[in-house]
């Protein structure tokens, strides 16, 4: 019988676990940690080196170092008039060195040290040149000499000493066992240890070498397991479908355009056709920076689906942008006979029922909405296709909750957030990907400015400017109401909408949009804004994601240093969406030397991409999505930015094992690592 990697040994409570009583327990379960399994999982987040004892005489103050000594003389404590106890221990090292050690509030610690023995003390150096000095230090034990300290995350209670005692615990039982789930043929490869000598040596390394080594194995085994599960998943979608089209020329369509296509948007509309031709569901990601015109690639996906009898479902993540697709897609394809309808939880009564059974009898060729597309109550007569745009806002859930509408439709999704390559192997690796990486020509740079908020006045003054040249202007808040804000400067959406409609704006057409107000009166005021009636919205970020207003020329974001890069590049893109010249001023009064040179990175490049991978560097991978909705299993080692060449190598060796055995017949053990990494994020594999 196979063995299984985590067997009833490592499966117990830590509660049972010798040396962890009920409080411990209690302690480990705030970390989220249950079972022995979890504890071995717990690493550590870096290292002290005990054996590396240094010499005072060099050592600079103000560092942690261990230092050798022996005692000397020990005074007995003393209460302070605050009530505090004070023991003096004072030890010389062998280079004569004499160290003071302070004991506050500890008589037992100095108790326990015996004149004329040696220890190794552990503590941050203190005093100046002729006195070395060090408060409450650690006594450091003779096991912990050799190799190195692990340091784990901690909670209040609990210290790095008690949980590495409880790991050795478990590591020295001989019921340890710790079965390894990757071929030899990778190991070797790679040359990464095998999972037992990772395990222990990422606990107790004996050097930076073997910590190293462990590190880079763990690290691998979790890319290489996560992306052989989206790699399933998508072997998985590779279902026969009876969807496939068989008419696949959208010349027509494309010509009937107002511009001409840009050869990338022309080579994904035949990359996706290629995909509808087939007997299998295609599921494909189409990645372009803002304004690279993703909605006619989409528009030209929906227009072959009615050519060839089937109806099309888009999704968006917001009302406005919904009713703005609604819009765009019936100026492409009704002078085709393609039918458009707008579904969002605002549809209501009798409205909605009518819309329903036109999508039901297949009158409706095209639904657009948001996710009340995937209400229970929606049924279509022959789903064909599923677009959802912005994809990074839904999670992977909700996107097969769509399909299934269908019966295996083709899918594809659109993201605007250029991602970097190695999150969205992660975050994609079930879906072939096109990329728009050109933009439409005539475009302009948008010329971005930052400034701090002494330049108020003048750049009101250029808001005036552009809307007397007959354009308009989008300004931009962190928050809606001065109530959020934290005691600070913040600018609040609302508040600032009132002086600059009575003072610096007045006379000026200006409205106030955020996630608060109703979405009814949200899409009045777009659709106002979009005829130009509006001149000048002042919002939070919900003109983010996909708001197209071409004539807007302008955009000011107050407080920018809030806002993650590519939520800026996003709102950026809200201008500069025809040939008119754009501005971008991001305004920001912190002095704070990173965040100034974050922003700068904006006035400085336009390129999404390296934008994104910016953002990733500073921001990690969880808050880069946006929210942690995606759906996807956390990270637990990895590091996206750093760990980027153990991820190809992780990627291409999973890779390699799925084409060899797709269903991994012959490898049960790594099978049941992926079904349990993808449980744990509550993810279907299907
Ligand atoms: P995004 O990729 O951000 O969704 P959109 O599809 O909203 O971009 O397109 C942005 C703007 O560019 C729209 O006004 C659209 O009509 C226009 N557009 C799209 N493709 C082209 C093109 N090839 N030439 C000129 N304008 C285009
Ligand atoms: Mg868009």
């Amino acid at each position: 019988m196979a063995k299984i990697g985590y067997e009833k040994y490592l499966a117990q409570s830590v509660q049972h676990l010798k040396g962890v009583g009920q409080k411990r327990a209690a302690l480990y379960a705030k970390l989220k940690i249950d079972t022995y399994e979890d504890l071995l999982k717990h690493y550590p987040r870096g290292y002290v080196d005990y054996s590396d004892v240094g010499n005072i005489g060099d050592a600079p103050i103000g560092e942690m170092i261990a230092v050798r000594a022996i005692v000397d003389t020990k005074l007995p404590p003393v209460r302070t008039k605050g009530g505090r106890s004070i023991a003096r221990v004072y030890a010389s090292t062998e280079s004569g060195d004499e160290l003071e050690l302070i004991y506050f509030n500890n008589p037992y610690a100095s108790q326990k040290l015996y004149i004329g023995q040696e220890y190794v003390f552990y503590g941050k150096l203190q005093g100046d040149l002729l006195k070395r000095q060090m408060t409450n230090p650690v006594l450091v034990k003779a096991e912990e000499m050799e190799g190195l300290t692990p340091q784990y995350p901690l909670t209040e209670g609990l210290s790095s000493r008690m949980v590495a005692s409880n790991v050795r615990t478990i590591l020295s039982d001989p019921n340890c066992e710790i079965t390894e789930f990757l071929p030899d043929e990778i190991l070797t490869k790679f040359q990464l240890p095998d999972r037992d000598t990772a395990i222990r040596n990422i606990h107790f390394p004996e050097n930076q070498g073997d910590a190293y080594a462990a590190r880079r194995r763990l690290v691998f085994e979790e890319l290489f397991t996560l992306t052989l599960g989206m790699k399933m998943r998508k072997q998985r979608k590779k279902v026969v479908s009876n969807n496939s089209f068989t008419d696949l020329d959208a010349s027509v369509f494309c010509k009937s355009l107002p511009f001409r296509l840009t050869n990338a948007q022309e080579r994904s509309i035949q990359e996706i056709a290629a995909d509808l031709a087939k007997h299998e569901p295609m599921s494909r990601l189409l990645q372009g920076d803002v304004g690279s015109g993703k909605t006619a690639v989409a528009a030209a996906a929906v227009y072959l689906a009615a050519k060839n009898g089937y109806q099309s479902a888009v999704m968006a993540p917001t009302e406005v942008l919904a009713a703005q697709h609604a819009e765009t897609f019936r100026k492409f394809l009704e002078p085709f006979g393609i039918a458009v309808g707008l579904l969002t939880s605002s549809v209501k009564g009798k409205q909605r029922g009518e819309l329903l059974n036109q999508i039901s009898n297949g009158n409706a060729d095209l639904v657009v909405g948001t996710h009340a597309l995937i209400s229970d109550d929606v049924e279509y007569k022959q789903l064909g296709l599923v677009i959802t745009d912005e994809q990074h806002r839904f999670g992977v859930n909700q996107r097969a909750a769509l399909s299934k509408k269908g019966s295996y439709p083709h899918t594809l999704v659109m993201s605007a957030t250029p991602i970097p390559r190695t999150l969205s192997l992660i975050l994609y690796g079930d879906l072939d990907i096109s990329i728009l990486d050109e933009m439409p020509a005539g475009r302009r740079h948008v010329r971005t400015l930052l400034v701090d908020d002494s330049y108020r006045e003048r750049y009101l003054g250029f808001v005036r400017k552009n809307v007397e040249e007959g354009h308009q202007v989008y300004i931009v808040c962190p928050l809606v109401e001065e109530s959020e804000a934290l005691g600070d400067s913040t600018i609040s959406a609302t508040k600032y909408f009132e002086t600059l409609k009575d003072k610096e704006l007045k006379g000026i057409s200006i409205a106030l949009i955020h996630g608060k107000i109703s979405s009814q009166e949200k899409t009045q005021i777009m659709e106002e804004f979009q005829e130009g009636k509006i001149k000048v919205l002042v919002s939070t970020t919900v003109i983010e994601v996909g708001v197209d207003c071409p004539n807007a020329t302008l955009i000011i974001v107050e407080n920018a240093e809030r806002f993650g890069l590519s939520t800026l590049h996003q709102l950026r893109g809200r201008v500069g969406r025809s040939d008119l010249q754009s501005w971008c001023v991001l305004v920001s009064s912190k002095e704070n030397d990173t965040s100034k040179a974050r922003l700068k990175l904006l006035t400085e490049t336009d390129n999404g991409f390296i934008i994104a991978q910016e953002d990733l560097k500073m921001r990690g991978p969880g808050d880069f999505i946006g929210n942690r909705q995606h759906g996807l299993p956390n990270l637990q080692v990895a590091d996206m930015a750093d760990d980027e060449k153990v991820l190809y190598a992780a990627n291409d060796a999973a890779e390699q094992l799925i084409c060899e055995d797709p269903d991994l017949k012959n490898y049960p053990e790594m099978k049941e690592q992926v079904e349990r990494l993808f449980e744990d994020a509550d993810l279907t594999m299907n």
